[in-house]
């Protein structure tokens, strides 16, 4: 088990465009096992390769994403070189949360319905299609291998305030961090 560090925005490698897998090997295999035992550890819905620095078009979904609870123990969905299909035009406005903005929620419009298709980790052509939150998290994932953060779908003044909590969560974040290790240093060595 390898629980990968997710990079936290505005990490400049969450801005690139990631290039397309062209070998489905034992490396891939890994990677995905990686990123789902990080996704498990962060109780995230999904997770794109961006987000741990792999330069890959790949991304996963929980199962919880498209049937709720029952689908807990299920498989998680690995999605390769996506493409968006169709989109509905209908669309949802509901609260979203980033794996690279810890603790950060704020409310997005996205399509109530989409088609992806994409490759399966045997490089073998699928399409999914998913609702409510099934699309909202496969939209997001796929807007991070296109470089695009959730900030980028809401008006500037919701931008700012999400910004401002981000920033204040990171920097709650390295002082918790500096004073367990103060208190490290402070501990007795026998
Ligand atoms: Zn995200």
């Amino acid at each position: 088990m390898a629980v990968l560090e997710v990079l936290a925005y505005p990490n400049e490698f969450l801005r690139k465009k990631a290039q397309p897998v062209t070998r489905f090997d034992e490396p891939l295999r890994t990677l995905v096992k990686d990123m789902e035992d990080t996704m498990a550890a962060e109780d995230g819905v999904g997770l794109a390769a961006t987000q741990i620095g792999a330069d890959l078009q790949l991304l996963l979904v929980h199962p919880y994403a498209f049937k709720g609870d029952e689908a807990r123990d299920e498989p998680v969905l690995v999605v390769i070189n996506p493409e968006v299909a169709w989109e509905s035009p209908e669309r949802i406005t509901a609260e979203e949360g980033c794996l690279s903005f810890p603790d950060v929620f704020i409310q997005v419009s996205r399509p109530a319905k989409v088609r992806i298709r994409a490759l399966d980790l045997e490089g073998r052509p699928f399409e999914v299609e998913g609702e409510g939150l099934g699309a909202r998290a496969l939209l997001h994932e796929v807007d991070h291998l296109n470089g695009v953060v959730m900030i980028d779908h809401v008006s500037f003044l919701s931008r700012q305030r999400a910004l401002k909590k981000h920033q204040k969560n990171q920097a709650d974040l390295v002082a918790a961090a500096k004073k367990k290790k103060a208190e490290a240093a402070k501990a007795p060595k026998v």
